[in-house]
């Protein structure tokens, strides 16, 4: 039986893009060829990449802005030191929520200095910063959308003359957003947009080229752009497999269609954890994530028994992260709002049992 799978990344998929893509494996578009065997420079695949990247220009809502978008390799982890290395001259700001831009924060100053503009280190992150002031002349200012470990998300964004780069790798689609505010957006696919292997990448192309150091050709945003996201052997099923998503999303109705899913979601399993004694919430309360909710029993005592209850009732991945503690569902688009139910069903067991 399918499992709830609530695993923060990587994580749930529709359930009708993993058949479309395990059939693909198979037979891609009755070629008598698995996507995996045919040239990355056919024209099948070629119309796969050109289909993605104009999938997620459409539904960003960033058509004929300027914009460009890359499907590169090296996870949202590589974007920490490309964006710093394309972009960073001599001062860069970084607003840091979570061990995501805490790590992006120290691959940057390999390439300059770095301004810690605002932090929310000092609580574990358990809330976003708000009320800073955001110094003058950066070369950019870097932010982190949703902090998917501790299940905060910025509502607000910053304003500032810098171009302004967010990592989107754990709420991507999921919720509108003014996206042409962003210069540069990118994220890790496995969250919210396809297997593991491939990161999305949203650019602004009129931020490159400011700076003096030589680029290697693989980390240069540039080169990527000039070659159609295709300079070297793309992710294929990787892509292959974010495109349908996008196909899906799509479908539904885009990111506004989603977003009220999303919202259903979230605060399904947020007025439980308000109102069930057993259970307390981590993140400040306006700044709770749609995507990640964070909670934990006030009475570890009674671990072991929620635990067995979940599985029993086919829930997996709601361990939280060992910075945390307690547990985390992770919601993201794929996820039906009967999946919630369980686990709330759950919650709500456990306090008439306990
Ligand atoms: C998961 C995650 C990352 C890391 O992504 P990789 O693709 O594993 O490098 C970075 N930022 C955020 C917000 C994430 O959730």
């Amino acid at each position: 039986m399918k499992k709830h799978n609530f695993s923060a990344g990587p994580c749930i998929l529709p359930q009708e893009v993993f058949k479309e893509a395990s059939q693909a494996v198979l037979d891609f578009n009755d070629s008598g060829l698995s996507i995996l065997e045919i040239s990355h420079r056919s024209k099948d695949f070629v119309d796969v990449m050109e289909e993605a990247r104009s999938l997620a220009l459409e539904l960003l809502g960033l058509e004929g802005k300027g914009y460009k978008v890359l499907f590169l390799q090296g996870g949202a982890s590589t974007q920490f030191l490309m964006t710093a290395y394309n972009l960073l001259q001599t001062k860069a700001g970084y607003i840091n929520t979570g061990s995501w831009s805490d790590k992006a924060v120290k691959e940057a100053k390999i390439f300059g200095e770095v301004i810690e503009v605002a932090s929310s280190k000092d609580a574990n992150y358990n809330y976003i910063p708000k009320g800073y002031k955001i110094p003058e002349g950066l070369d950019y200012l870097h932010c982190t959308s949703n902090n998917t470990i501790f299940g905060t998300q910025i509502k607000d964004f910053p304003t500032t003359n810098a171009p302004l780069i967010c990592d989107m790798s754990s709420d991507i689609f999921s919720r509108q957003l003014d996206f042409s505010k962003f210069s540069l957006i990118y994220a890790g696919a496995q969250k919210n947009m396809g297997p593991a292997g491939t990161t999305l990448v949203v650019i602004k192309e009129d931020i490159l080229g400011k700076i003096e150091r030589q680029i290697p050709s693989m980390l240069d945003y540039g080169v990527h752009i000039s070659k159609g996201s295709m300079f070297n052997t793309p992710p294929v099923f990787p892509v292959y497999t974010s495109m349908l998503t996008l196909r899906w999303l799509k479908k539904l109705g885009g990111i506004a269609a989603i977003e009220e899913e999303n919202d259903k979601k979230a605060k399904l399993i947020y007025s439980e954890i308000e109102l069930n004694p057993l259970f307390k919430g981590f993140a400040k309360k306006e700044d709770r994530s749609t995507m990640n909710a964070t909670f934990s029993l006030i009475n570890e005592d009674l671990k072991e028994t929620f635990d067995a209850m979940w599985k029993e009732a086919g829930i997996n991945g709601v361990n939280g992260h060992r910075s945390v503690g307690g547990y985390r569902a992770s919601m993201y688009n794929a996820m039906s709002i009967e999946s919630v139910a369980a686990l709330v069903d759950v919650m709500s067991d456990l306090e008439r049992k306990a």
